[in-house]
């Protein structure tokens, strides 16, 4: 059995970039430390930071004047300022191609667009892209919903960083007709367009796809859905210890991709039981 990895797979630059922050702040921080909302949607990360004392808050009131680590996802501006009202530590780890799309939408707001959201209204670095665009912001994740737009002289329109090329492609062809101008930020994030494309390809040229990540990450729920579409029996696992022999019975090629919050250990552990299962893969 063949076992191929992804030209582009796994943890990405702002994740990285926060989870190192993180694990530094854990140890050095004064005073206790939280994230808001689980750091990343990896749960083995989530809970060695636990084991380093770092607690997971639900929302700004019950964090008091502890250190708060900001996740890649960002804050809507109100709840950054209460934090900082109430004399909370700040330790903004906000991807830096994420704060742009909030200056992005907040600028947009400010020069009377109609603020269009291409995005996961559940997602929480769409409720902070929100929060910059203004309440007037219209959040739309389908084709359907992009019809139900109102007609509007000037729309702006922001995509979140880690939706599919593919259904933002059709979106934005349905907005086309709402407005007289249109002023669109191509805001998907290059990690992630690489991480969809690498996963295409390999799940067109393999029989089985294993997709590594949290089972609650958008962005590793969006690998799978594009391997399946591409054809390929996909399994979505959060670890090594999920996979299971028999899926790769027949198997000639299997491949592999992780999404943008799986870190490199998770992925060669999966790689490691995969060549377990038939000795002499390569
Ligand atoms: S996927 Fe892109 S935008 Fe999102 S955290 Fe990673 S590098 Fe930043």
């Amino acid at each position: 059995m063949r076992i191929v990895v992804a030209s582009d797979a796994g943890i990405c630059y702002g994740v990285k970039r926060a989870t190192t922050a993180a694990f530094a702040a854990a140890a050095t921080a004064p005073g206790p430390v939280y994230t808001l909302g689980e750091l990343i949607h990896n749960p083995q990360v989530v809970k060695q930071l636990e084991q380093m004392g770092v607690r997971v808050a639900d929302d700004a009131a019950s964090v008091g004047t502890g250190t708060v680590i900001i996740r890649s996802h960002g804050l809507p501006p109100e709840v950054l300022k209460a934090l900082e009202a109430q004399g909370a530590g700040v330790l903004d780890l906000t991807c830096p191609t994420v704060k742009a799309v909030q200056q992005r939408a907040a600028t947009l707001a400010r020069e009377g667009y109609e603020v269009v959201i291409i995005g996961d209204r559940d997602h929480p670095e769409v409720e902070a892209i929100a929060g910059y665009a203004g309440p007037a912001a219209i959040i739309v994740n389908s084709e359907e919903e992009a019809a139900a737009v109102p007609r509007t002289e000037k729309m702006g329109i922001v995509i979140q960083t880690t939706h599919d090329v593919t259904t933002c492609r059709r979106i934005v062809d349905v907005l086309f007709d709402k407005g007289r101008e249109i002023r669109i930020f191509n805001t998907l994030c290059d990690a992630t367009a690489k991480r969809q494309k690498g996963a295409l390809e390999l799940a067109r040229d393999v029989d089985v796809m294993v997709v590594v990540g949290g089972r609650k990450s958008a962005n590793t729920g969006r690998l799978a859905e594009i391997c399946r579409r591409a054809g390929a029996e996909t399994h979505h696992v959060e670890t090594a210890a999920e996979l299971k022999a028999d899926w790769f019975g027949a198997a000639e090629a299997v491949g592999v991709t992780a999404g943008t919050s799986t870190p490199d250990w998770v992925i060669d552990e999966v790689v490691a039981k995969l060549k377990a299962f038939t000795p002499g893969a390569g």
